[in-house]
């Protein structure tokens, strides 16, 4: 479970203190969340540091495969029976 920064960060630079892990750092073009340093705050706050001073809102939580709700094409196969015989 981690955090990320999306490509609307405008590089203020308001999150990288308050990161008790120090996982934030400038990344190539905006700042970035290391996913392996990135603990959601657990222990420290109630909620993300970084999510609450960001003034852009550009930081969200990134849904692991397992947290994703068994969606709409779970059950879908493509299984179509093209037995038509004619004549
Ligand atoms: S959620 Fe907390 S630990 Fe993760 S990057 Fe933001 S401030 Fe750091
Ligand atoms: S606070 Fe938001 S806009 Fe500012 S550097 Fe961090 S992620 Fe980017």
């Amino acid at each position: 479970m981690a955090y990320q920064i999306t490509s609307r960060c405008i590089n203020c630079d308001m999150c990288v203190p308050e990161c008790p892990n120090g996982a934030i750092a400038m990344g190539r073009l905006h700042y970035e969340i290391d996913p392996c340093l990135c603990a959601e705050c657990l222990g420290f706050s109630d909620r993300p540091s970084c999510v609450a001073v960001c003034p852009v809102k550009c930081i969200k939580r990134i849904q692991e495969e397992h947290e994703r709700p068994a969606g709409k094409n779970a059950g879908k196969k493509g299984a179509r029976n093209a037995d038509k015989n004619s004549g």
